[in-house]
């Protein structure tokens, strides 16, 4: 791939092609398309309702994650903003646009990905999800993962890529390979409100990543 020097790497942006599959890969995409679309739905009915931790106390709205059910790539973020416990949707605010420009330099549009949190009520002040929340919660983001058994997971930051990979490694230590987790190749990069606080240093380390997570599309 030669577009190194494009787009993420120096915000210069031109047309990129669509990705595409080598060959569908049988042992991935959801069991039944219709049994996942109704295990996505009970899963965001149960998070509609759900107290399990004291999030629920301040959310206005939960936020469960949207998406294809037949999506390639599952990215994992951390919680819901501002933006997104006002809209109940995942990554719309100021950090989830810039995250819609990361897809089309890796031949993907949002709209052909799912897009899930660790929580899925807003913390109070965006602060950071307490493990005790993150533990509560984690079944739903598990059951999300088993309903649409997607070809990688991409984790957001370090809240997701520590909680999916059961890790205390900083994301410095935990980007730039491959892990695994139940049989599913997962990748880790910085939060995309991370890179806005400093494009400067992230934005290469970013797209060095989206080019891994590229090649375990398409190989
Ligand atoms: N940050 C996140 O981690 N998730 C969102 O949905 C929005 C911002
Ligand atoms: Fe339930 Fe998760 Fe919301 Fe906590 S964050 S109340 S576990 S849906």
């Amino acid at each position: 791939m030669n577009l190194l020097e494009d787009s993420l790497a120096t915000g210069f942006s031109r047309p990129h092609p669509e990705l595409v599959f080598k060959e569908s890969i049988p042992d991935r995409g959801p069991l039944s398309p219709s049994v996942a679309a109704e295990e996505l739905r009970r899963i965001a009915e149960e998070v509609a309702g759900c107290a399990k931790c004291g999030l629920s106390m301040n959310r206005t709205v939960t936020v469960p994650g949207e998406g294809a059910i037949f999506t390639p790539v599952l990215f994992v973020g951390e919680g819901p903003g501002a933006e997104e416990d006002r809209t109940g949707r995942p990554f719309v605010g100021a950090a989830g646009q810039y995250l819609d420009t990361w897809l089309p330099p890796i031949g993907m549009k949002r709209e052909a990905c799912f897009i899930a949190n660790c929580v899925k009520c807003r913390p109070p002040q965006n602060r950071e999800p307490h493990p005790d929340e993150l533990a509560a919660c984690l079944p739903y983001l598990e059951r999300q993962i088993e309903a649409l058994r997607p070809r990688v997971i991409c984790c957001l930051g370090r809240i997701a890529a520590q909680t999916l990979l059961s890790s205390t490694r900083s994301l410095g230590e935990l980007r730039g390979s491959v892990h695994q987790r139940k049989g599913i190749p997962v990748v880790v990069t910085y939060h995309p409100s991370a890179v806005l606080r400093d494009k400067a240093a992230l934005r290469k380390p970013v797209w060095e990543d989206l080019k891994l997570l590229r090649t375990l599309l398409v190989e």
